[in-house]
């Protein structure tokens, strides 16, 4: 009986996913959860996640678009040539006509799929189940919709330090809608304040154990220290990101070595050996996102879509002993490609995991928040263990410290794992796109455009337009700013 239900939600999670193209207040009623059959017990919330994490290994979202979109629209980063899947959003070249849809509807089916298990769950009888495990599925859905109004708000809202959040963030969904429904966007600050009280509620439900490709504890809290960054709220996010990492590392997880860095990537980690990924997306030969996953848009021998900048690569190799140097893989002396999204053993690139928390990106925003809050001795002593092992030669002094060395360590590590346009806009700085001809890779990689060589929070495209068939059928909905 609980496999046929774990049919049933998958398949509920496919139809919500394939009806993308029209938003997803179109939906037809018979392709509506109808919570009163699919969920009866306890037990059958961790069909319903698994139907939730396998749809976020789609390409779609969290083994594609949803990742490069931030790296592809900065300047760490490029598309090969403006032909490639990510070209568009390199050159800014999208109308509200043409713009990508999938961002809105494929992250709003995850909150609905997340809404079905949230609806009900405290309700739920028990049958065979304890309540710690509702504690920690609860847990889960409050994580993942979290996740997804998380990435809505910083694809469609701007950032919430431009202006405390008074700008129009996306609608705020905490119970599944009726296709009747028309919601209107609600502010940056309320979407802010529905990411923080799910996450904040989430630490409280999750188990703290290793769970192989579902949130836990610390990876609920090392987002959440990130959310609060993002807010400028530095006292919390430095408290959190302690937390977590004092809790991940209690629990077995540590930073990579400096030796193991380059192909700790290709980890198949498990409770024995977890590593620093606190959170990532487990493809395999079986269950693979396929071409367009990130494994296959990074790599030469793949669709070679995107790769970093000149001018980032000019950066790296200001220290020509860092360890993130060993992880460029050069095609000829064109392009040079950031191989983090290594396979397992026995796989092809295109089932590479996907790491979306790490405990080094936790270590960065305690750094960056204790900083702000004018604590450098603390700053030091969390960006330290990053700039060491990536050359144990190097250590940066509390005193020398400066915000621009933190957020240029923050740039070499997380390069390729979606971040550097968010980073940027949300601390008010410019993204600079030139070249730095180099011996090693294409001097003139730069493509041709009409965006401009700067840009910062001024920049209208820095948000996605609100995609036309949501426009189209909700006359509630609001379009962004001089689009
Ligand atoms: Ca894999």
């Amino acid at each position: 009986m609980k496999q046929f239900k774990n049919i049933i939600l998958l398949c509920t999670t496919a139809a919500l996913t394939a009806s993308c193209g029209n938003g997803w207040l179109d939906l037809q009623p018979s392709t509506s959860v109808n919570t009163g059959e699919a969920l009866n017990y306890v037990g059958d919330a961790k069909y319903a996640l698994n139907g939730i994490y396998s749809a976020m290994q789609d390409a779609y979202l969290y083994s594609g678009r949803v990742v490069y979109y931030a790296d592809v629209t900065g300047d760490d980063m490029q598309a090969v040539s403006s032909t490639k899947r990510t070209g568009s959003y390199y050159l800014f070249s999208y109308t509200p006509d043409n713009a990508p849809s999938t961002h809105w509807s494929y992250l709003y089916s995850m909150i609905q799929s997340c809404n079905t298990i949230l609806d009900i769950i405290d309700d739920l009888p028990l049958e065979g189940a304890s309540e710690k495990d509702r504690a920690d599925y609860k847990g889960q859905a409050l994580t993942l919709r979290a996740l997804a109004l998380f990435d809505l708000t910083r694809i469609y809202g701007y950032p919430y330090t431009k202006d405390s959040g008074a700008s129009l963030g996306v609608p705020v969904v905490k119970t599944q809608l009726l296709v009747a429904d028309k919601p209107a966007r609600n502010t940056v600050a309320e979407c802010y304040a529905a990411i923080i009280d799910d996450l904040t509620q989430a630490v409280t439900l999750l188990g703290d154990g290793y769970n192989k490709g579902r949130v836990n504890k610390w990876a609920a809290e090392a987002l959440l220290s990130r959310v609060y960054l993002y807010k400028g709220d530095n006292q919390n996010a430095l408290t959190t990101g302690q937390d977590a990492i004092k809790g991940a590392e209690e629990n077995n997880y540590e930073l990579w070595s400096n030796a193991d860095y380059p192909t700790a990537w290709g980890n198949d980690a498990g409770s024995g050996n977890p590593g620093e990924v606190l959170f990532e997306i487990v493809n395999t030969t079986t269950d693979s996102p396929g071409k367009e996953s990130l494994g296959y848009l990074n790599s030469y021998s793949g669709y070679d879509d995107y790769c970093i900048t000149t001018s980032f690569y000019a950066m790296l190799r200001d220290d020509p002993d860092d360890v993130r140097l060993k992880l460029l893989k050069f095609d000829g002396k064109k392009y040079a490609y950031v191989n983090k999204y290594q396979p397992q053993e026995g796989e092809t690139i295109q089932d590479a995991n996907i790491p979306l928390l790490r405990l080094s990106e936790v270590y960065l925003n305690v750094a960056e928040a204790a900083f702000k809050l004018g604590n450098v001795a603390v700053a030091a002593q969390y960006l330290n263990p990053i700039v060491e092992r990536a050359n144990p030669e190097r250590h940066v002094e509390a005193a020398n410290l400066t915000l621009g060395r933190i957020l240029i360590e923050r740039r070499k590590e997380l390069v390729a794992e979606g971040h550097r346009l968010y980073d940027a806009m949300r601390n008010g700085l410019k993204c600079h796109r030139y070249d730095v001809p180099s011996k090693d890779i294409a001097s003139t990689a730069k493509l041709t455009g009409t965006y401009p060589d700067e840009y910062d929070w001024t920049y209208y495209k820095i948000v996605l337009p609100i995609p036309k068939a949501e426009m189209d059928t909700n006359p509630n909905m609001k379009q962004n700013p001089e689009y």
